[in-house]
């Protein structure tokens, strides 16, 4: 969602703004100098058009006087902000700290409304129209108090925002959930796909005179349908040729792009291969939810079996956000544990959190764990936004490049709050320097 930094001078009535913006009549945060509040932004919509707000007011204590705090302010909302809404409080006028302002959003080129706030009479309204003088367009005067303008303030915002990015959408949405079976040769894949399908096998997309077209399945699993991609290639039995892996990469990837959720296939009575790890890889990079599924559960024995827990600590670590399914295609062994097990990476890969939580959760976070020092400066996170679903996506506006580590860490009490089982998180920043 784009981002509507509101920017202005203690007191002019940010907060007060921001609640009449998010239609809330939650009390009034004061807005005293030096005073951070800890949550910065919040999910909003108008006419239909969902937005992201955030109050400046709560980004910077006021330790370096209050023309470099707002000014500084003013610079960040530039930089991380899509439209800038710049509060002034029309019985005041303008300010010197106000004029300051104005150059750094002059420069940027960055769309401004200009919000004439504390307009409650008649009286009032002489006052906004003087705001014209600050040159930066049309004085939008509105009470955020009791609420008057802000239906018209809204609408400026929304004709400043930058054009709506298609909805996303993914092909044949609200069909059956689609599924790549993937994994290297001869670890159970068609003898999975024979397991689960029993009798209910449907052959779709056999589109007639092209043998090249995939041909996929759709099988009842839990009394709903799904659809396996590719199970033509899977049947297929390949006998080992040149090139045979690179067209095994090729199958895995055209399959991956039509699926909603891999399942990896991996032989448990046997070491985990290069390959193997390539595959789970391959998933990740797709951005598609991720199951591991660990087939030939019936050769383990005891000490097989103690050793695999050590290889997948060792080896997997990177994706034990991963459901987890030990089965034989042989026997039947837990093939009723696959449909949960894709519901849960599903529901991950579909999660959203709401900002205000995000928000509190990042407050949090940076002040128990504030990112280490370096070069003499500490990069911030600001705050963050969600930017889509399958997989989530976010996007952290910061102080500065936050290292390898702490977006690690990051990433780990991100799952440790929310889940997201089963979904890789894409994770960006958008910096300040
Ligand atoms: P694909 O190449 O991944 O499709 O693998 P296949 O389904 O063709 O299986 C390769 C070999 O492994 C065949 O000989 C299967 O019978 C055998 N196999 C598959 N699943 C199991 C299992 O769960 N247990 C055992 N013991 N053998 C299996």
């Amino acid at each position: 969602a784009p981002v509507v930094a509101v920017v202005g001078r203690p007191n002019v009535g940010k907060s007060t703004l921001v609640n009449r913006i998010l239609g809330r009549r939650e009390a009034v945060v004061e807005d005293v100098p030096g005073v951070t509040r800890d949550r910065v932004a919040y999910d909003a919509t108008w006419s239909g058009r969902r937005f992201t707000v955030v109050d400046t007011g709560g980004w910077l204590p006021d330790a370096r006087g209050l023309a470099a705090s707002i000014a500084e302010q003013a610079r960040l909302a530039v930089d991380l902000a899509d439209v800038v809404m710049f509060v002034v409080d029309a019985t005041v006028g303008a300010t010197d700290v106000d004029e300051a302002v104005v150059e750094i959003l002059r420069r940027s080129g960055k769309p401004v409304v200009l919000v004439a706030n504390k307009v409650d009479g008649v009286s009032a309204e002489a006052d906004a129209a003087l705001l014209w003088n600050l040159g930066i367009g049309e004085p939008h005067p509105v009470s955020a108090l009791h609420g008057r303008g802000s239906g018209d303030l809204l609408d400026a915002v929304l004709e400043a925002l930058p054009a709506e990015a298609p909805p996303e959408t993914f092909a044949e949405e609200g069909g059956p959930r689609r599924i790549a079976l993937v994994g290297r040769p001869n670890v159970g894949k068609s003898s999975l796909l024979n397991q689960l399908a029993g009798e209910t096998r449907a052959v779709v997309d056999a589109v007639a005179g092209t043998t090249r077209d995939p041909i996929d399945e759709e099988i009842t699993l839990g009394g709903q349908v799904w659809r396996f991609i590719d199970t033509a290639g899977i049947r297929r039995r390949h006998r080992e040729n040149q090139g045979a892996d690179f067209y095994a990469t090729l199958r895995t990837q055209s399959a991956l792009e039509r699926a909603e959720v891999a399942v990896v296939l991996v032989d448990a009575s046997e070491s985990l291969a290069e390959q193997d790890l390539r595959i789970i890889s391959m998933v990740v990079d797709s951005g598609r939810a991720l199951v591991i599924a660990y087939n030939k559960w019936d050769l383990l024995d005891e000490e097989r079996r103690h050793y695999l827990e050590r290889e997948i600590e060792r080896q997997l670590h990177h994706v034990r956000w991963a459901p987890r399914v030990n089965v034989s295609a042989r026997t039947g062994r837990h093939m009723e544990k696959f449909v949960p097990a894709l519901e849960t990476a599903l529901a991950g890969w579909d999660q959203r959190v709401p900002t205000s939580k995000l928000n509190q959760f990042f407050a949090d976070l940076v002040n128990s764990h504030p990112h280490p020092i370096r070069g003499g400066k500490q990069p911030r996170v600001l705050f963050a936004t969600q930017a889509g679903v399958r997989p989530p996506r976010f996007v952290l506006f910061t102080t500065g490049f936050l290292e390898e580590g702490y977006r690690r860490f990051i990433e780990r009490r991100l799952r440790e709050e929310f889940g997201f089982a089963g979904a890789p998180l894409d994770v960006t920043m958008k910096i300040r320097e």
